[in-house]
């Protein structure tokens, strides 16, 4: 079976006025993959998620998401660029969850994981309601449905964050360093959602520091460093035997 890949990056450059933050990346993540960032503060992971999910437009290079040129629409070998609503249904596709969990403060668990599919699909709030119970039972929360984000803990906000970008029914899944903020107590059962979610075969770009993550639930691994991809592979042989002196240096300090 060869599928198309969820995401396919060709030589793309991203650049900030004079500052060149992509430098050619490459890569390929396959449906329903594990797909692990790693990489050195400031090398560009963010700004590579940001560039699929739409929030950033790529300068240079070829840039795929199910099989759909990003920003663009093709007309024969003309490039349209694409327009705010079509960027908008594109998106919908797309879940993210950050470091900073982002929840409307004002609105409870179930209030915040129906909010987009009542305001973007138009859904029935019964419908999104049900929904939105039955993925806060999935991360573990259905207890704290009627909680305000300022009376649950980190982790479970992160968790309402997960449940929140699952509610659209995204194909991939985008992680950006979902556990960096939390105290180290919390972070194993934000793991353990995502996870589970690999198991149900969900897409997932995941960009993390948690080095056990990578090597249990990852399916391939990326190392990054100004810009570039430096190393890339399964993820045991590349935490085990990485094979640059970057990706050494790196992983001896945060192994
Ligand atoms: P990482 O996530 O790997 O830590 P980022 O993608 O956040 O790295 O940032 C890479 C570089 O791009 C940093 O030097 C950052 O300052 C720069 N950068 C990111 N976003 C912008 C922006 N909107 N304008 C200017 N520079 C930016
Ligand atoms: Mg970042």
């Amino acid at each position: 079976m060869t599928a198309q890949p969820m995401v396919k990056a060709e030589g793309v450059h991203k650049s900030f006025g004079p500052a060149h933050i992509l430098k050619g990346i490459d890569l390929e993540v396959a449906e329903g993959e594990v797909f692990c960032l790693i990489g050195p503060s400031g090398s560009g992971k963010s700004t590579f998620l940001r560039c699929i999910n739409h929030l950033e437009q790529i300068n240079a290079g070829r840039l795929y998401v199910d099989g759909d040129l990003v920003g663009y629409r093709q007309k024969g070998d003309k490039l349209y660029e694409l327009k705010d609503s079509e960027v908008a249904l594109k998106r919908r596709d797309i879940g993210m969850v950050f470091q900073r969990f982002n929840l409307f403060p004002h609105m409870t668990a179930v209030e915040n994981v129906m909010e987009a599919p009542v305001q973007v699909k138009r859904e029935s709030k019964a419908v999104a309601r049900e929904r939105a119970l039955k993925l806060l039972d999935r991360v573990g929360l259905a207890d704290k449905a009627g909680n305000y984000p300022s009376q649950l803990s980190g982790g479970q906000q992160q968790r309402v964050a997960i449940a929140r970008a699952l509610a659209m029914q995204p194909k991939l899944m985008l992680f950006d360093e979902p556990t960096s903020a939390l105290d180290p107590e919390l972070v194993g059962d934000v793991l353990d959602v995502m996870r589970g979610l690999a198991e149900d075969g969900m897409t997932m770009i995941v960009v993390t520091h948690e080095m056990g993550f990578a090597r249990e639930v990852g399916d391939s691994l990326v190392f990054m460093d100004d810009g570039v991809v430096v190393e890339a592979g399964n993820p045991r042989d590349v935490l085990t035997n990485p094979q640059h002196d970057r990706t050494k240096s790196f992983l001896s300090k945060v192994l």
